[in-house]
């Protein structure tokens, strides 16, 4: 495999010559402090603008007043497979997870520095009027999506719904409020719910309680591979109040209450770990019995991190590809070689069956947990979360021989004919 190495005095303007992000480069801006009237939601609160109904970001009206559990929000997938937004998705018809995303005011408390939603934004732009994963969020009363899909019933095009908690004093009690409102008209069985938890403000009783009341899967947003990136991107290094141990503690916490295969980790890839690191991490986390959720790092507007590039895509395809080995091959990072600089080398499988995995497809689509199609197809498909659709990391639907064409380009593996 030929890779360019970059030098010691690498920075965002010789990117176009990497092909990893090394740690040397993936530093976040230092967040400034708004204005003490911009914070808290200080704005939307002084308006105190009554919600009509659905919200649509950037609707060049006041961002009014509101709250979970009353108000939710969703990705604009969601809500175009929900019939709330038109508009279409470049060869996606629909999305088929729909995950609702708790909302204040005050926002998120915390300060991530890859994250559109993150604490310091609060000058700038109204929670509910901030992008997240490259797209717009509306905001919905919680009883109307209820409605719709209840209405849907077994014909719902969601295989999955779930919570995404934020880091707020209400969220743990609001997440429990939706999840009771939610299963109250709507069956696990038929629609099967994950939470994507906030530990940091959350107990062992809070993961009991959720799998009491039927959530199915439980995730932890690590999002950062190893200790030292996640101190630096969403700890004390952006005065952001998360640390990794906590994050481990609630994650076992669901290992212990959830069981196996129903509890995983979410993973940005690109932030300065290497692929050895991430990979250990997905080993440890399927030896824990667990899955982990990969996400391609984009520098997401408005962030502490919007002026570092995107995830080189041969860095993105060796790490999908043996992180769908070791979650769903059972090859292990152990089999696997990497080279001075810690890249994947060798795959830890012979070519032919190397080249069926790549064949198929499956290991380069989003990941996530399952819906109703197979194990290994998540439901949560994010599409264009990662990445520009004119450069896809995450296949949000099966890719086609073109498609496969193009990561074998970027893997730079050449098929082998027989
Ligand atoms: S806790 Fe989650 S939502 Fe809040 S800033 Fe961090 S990544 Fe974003």
């Amino acid at each position: 495999m030929s890779c360019h190495r970059p030098d010691a005095t690498t920075d965002a303007t010789t990117t176009a010559l990497l092909d990893h992000n090394p740690a040397t480069l993936m530093q976040p801006r230092q967040p400034e402090m708004p204005p003490k009237a911009m914070r808290n939601g200080g704005r939307v609160k002084a308006n105190n603008v009554a919600p009509q109904g659905v919200y649509l970001p950037n609707y060049n009206i006041l961002t009014p007043h509101m709250r979970s559990p009353e108000y939710v929000q969703m990705s604009t997938a969601a809500a175009i497979t929900l019939g709330i937004m038109t508009g279409k998705m470049y060869r996606c018809a629909c999305t088929r997870c729909l995950n609702l995303l708790l909302s204040y005011p005050e926002g998120c408390r915390a300060n991530c520095a890859y994250c559109g939603l993150a604490r310091h934004r609060e000058a700038e732009r109204d929670y509910a009027d901030r992008n997240f994963i490259r797209v717009d969020w509306p905001a919905v009363p919680l009883e109307k999506v209820i409605d719709k899909v209840a209405a849907d019933g077994a014909a719902s095009p969601f295989h999955r719904m779930c919570i995404s908690m934020i880091t707020h004093p209400r969220s743990d009690d609001d997440t429990v409020t939706v999840l009771k409102q939610w299963t109250d008209r709507i069956s696990p069985e038929t629609i099967p719910v994950s939470i994507l938890s906030n530990p940091t403000t959350m107990v062992r009783d809070d993961v009991q309680r959720l799998h009491e009341l039927g959530a199915d899967i439980f995730t932890v947003a690590l999002d950062a591979a190893t200790p030292e990136i996640f101190d630096r991107t969403r700890g004390k290094g952006v005065q952001s109040p998360h640390s990794w141990a906590k994050y481990w503690e609630i994650l076992r916490d669901a290992r212990d209450i959830f069981g196996p295969q129903k509890f995983g980790a979410h993973i940005i890839v690109g932030m300065g770990e290497t692929e050895h690191d991430v990979l250990t991490l997905v080993q440890q986390l399927v030896d824990m019995g667990g899955h982990s959720h990969m996400f391609c790092f984009f520098p997401e507007k408005g962030s502490l991190m919007d002026h570092l590039p995107a995830t080189p895509r041969d860095q993105w395809r060796r790490v999908q590809l043996a992180r769908y080995l070791i979650d769903y091959r059972g090859v292990r990072v152990d089999q696997m070689k990497f080279d001075g600089e810690g890249r994947v080398s060798d795959f830890g499988i012979a070519q032919g069956e190397l080249d069926d995995v790549i064949n198929a497809g499956v290991a380069f689509r989003t990941s996530g947990c399952p819906g109703k199609f197979a194990e290994d197809i998540s439901a949560c498909d994010r599409p264009y979360g990662d990445s520009p659709p004119s450069n896809i990391a995450s296949f949000p639907f099966p890719p086609n021989k073109g498609d496969v064409r193009k990561i074998r380009r970027q893997l730079r593996i050449i098929e082998q004919k027989n």
